[in-house]
């Protein structure tokens, strides 16, 4: 049997990766020259430094990404944190959003919520029944709720602006990168009762400690080094080949065409209908029903340190999150690389770099007025415009089955039916899923 996979992110380097570890083989196309898809890191010309295309966090409900990068021998390149605690800073004042070691874990939440500080005293209640609720809310309830938006499901549970601004936007906007007046409240809650409810240790945070190509493309590269798969980069697909409704192979943009008895693409949802014939493409149209979402990394590198934390949160100014990047990669470097990630950023994706670095810096020396005696010595933006898909009411009937209507054709990628928003946790469950599909197709042939 004869595997293709179109698509060298995460998807398509897991499901490689999970067939060469079974022994069986398969040949990986990627379009351009490097792996990772839209997690990556690159050299860049201004600070000479390899940076990320994005950054990437995953927490600890992540465990089936988690388990990949055991599989590729990567998991010591991403650093897990011991305890929740986020540094909130909002109107000059810092509370710590943390969790406790309580040995009963919902004990611990309870005091975590009660000492935060940005909330008033009876909206910490109203969002500890809230959150109570949603922590016996059942697969069933949450499929009921796919077509109401997550702003009014928190309304209607008397939640107030303030919790909304200070507490559940906080995550929802980097998770779902959207506002969740336009997010689905069944993936907007149950993004919370995976991340912050089911255990305690789910919500804990994990970050690269190295580039993301490092992490994920080199290290699935290196991997599959020792087995049979063929990785072929630098090679766009054009088209499937389809015959009586039956894969049969796929056509490179300069017109070779390869046989496969199997073919995975890892495609995201703006990208499948490119390789489809259009006498197969009607099954595939509700992928033009999901949107995507940008976006917008901002690298500052001043002369001196004055950030000490490792990441913060930032309420009531355009900075949302903000990593210490020297940090977070334990750089040997004086100078204090910064990274600010904007969620959500319709705003800034067609805004000029200047006008970004006048309103950035300002607001770093607003915030931060110890950096207004250190220099600035670079900065650059990056704009990712379709990093994520958009998680929209109605988005959990869109999204794509593993299995398709033509035989032999599977779809993988974080866009993919599962319960996770726009992720590499989304990416890795899907490939794991299409894998346990392809065995039960194709039994004993593989
Ligand atoms: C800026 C940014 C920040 C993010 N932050 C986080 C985060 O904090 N945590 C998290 O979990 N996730 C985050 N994500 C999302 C995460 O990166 C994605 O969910 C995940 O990487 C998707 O992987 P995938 O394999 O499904 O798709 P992709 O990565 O899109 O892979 C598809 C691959 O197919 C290739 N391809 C396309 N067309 C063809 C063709 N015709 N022929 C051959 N190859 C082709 C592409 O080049 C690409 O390599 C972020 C994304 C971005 C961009």
């Amino acid at each position: 049997m004869k595997i293709i996979i179109i698509g060298g992110g995460v998807s398509g380097l897991a499901i490689s990766c999970k067939l060469a570890k079974e022994k069986i083989d398969n040949i990986l196309i990627e379009k351009r020259p490097f792996l990772g898809g839209r997690a990556y890191s690159f050299f860049d010309k201004n600070s000479k430094e390899e940076i990320d295309n994005g950054q990437h966090i995953i927490v600890g409900a992540c465990k089936e990404f988690i388990n990949f990068l055991y599989e590729i021998n990567a998991i010591e390149k991403i650093s897990f944190e011991k305890k929740l605690r986020i540094p909130v800073l909002n109107k000059n004042k810092l509370v710590n959003l943390r969790s406790h070691n309580f040995p009963i874990n919902i004990l611990g939440k309870v005091f975590s919520i009660l000492e935060y500080k940005h909330l008033k005293l009876r909206e910490r209640i109203s969002l500890l029944k809230t959150l109570y609720k949603i922590s016996k809310m059942k697969p069933k309830d949450l499929k009921e709720l796919d077509n109401e938006n997550f702003y009014n499901w928190l309304k209607n549970n008397n939640q107030s602006k303030n919790t909304i601004d200070c507490f559940w936007e906080l995550f929802a906007i980097p998770a779902l990168n959207d506002e969740i007046k336009n997010v689905s409240a069944s993936i907007g809650i149950r993004l919370f009762q995976v991340a912050f409810i089911e255990s305690d240790i789910n919500a804990n945070f994990a970050i690269p400690n190295v580039g993301l190509t490092k992490l994920l493309g080199d290290s699935a590269e290196n991997f599959l080094k020792n087995t049979n798969t063929k990785i072929i980069k630098n090679q766009e697909i054009k088209s499937i080949i389809v015959k009586n409704d039956k894969i049969s192979g796929v056509i490179t943009k300069d017109d070779r065409k390869i046989k496969s008895d199997i073919v995975i693409s890892t495609l995201p949802p703006n990208q499948i209908l490119d390789i489809i014939p259009k006498n197969h493409q009607s099954y595939f149209k509700k992928s033009k029903e999901i949107n995507m979402a940008p976006i917008v990394g901002i690298h500052l590198w001043f002369e001196n340190y004055f950030f000490d934390e490792k990441f913060m949160v930032v309420l009531g100014s355009p900075i949302q999150w903000i990593f210490n990047d020297s940090k977070i990669k334990n750089s040997s470097s004086s100078f204090q690389h910064i990274v600010i990630s904007l969620s959500n950023a319709w705003e800034w994706k067609n805004k000029p770099k200047k006008i970004i670095k006048e309103i950035f810096l300002s607001e770093i020396n607003k915030l931060f007025p110890k950096s207004k005696k250190s220099k600035l010595i670079n900065f650059s933006v990056i704009k990712m415009l379709n990093a994520t898909f958009r998680c929209q009411p109605g988005i959990q009937k869109i999204r794509s089955k593993n299995r398709t209507k033509i035989k032999g054709l599977y779809i993988s990628g974080d866009w993919a039916e599962s319960e996770w928003p726009s992720t590499m946790e989304a990416a890795v469950i899907s490939a794991k899923n299409t894998i346990l599909d392809i065995k039960k197709d194709f039994a004993n042939k593989l």
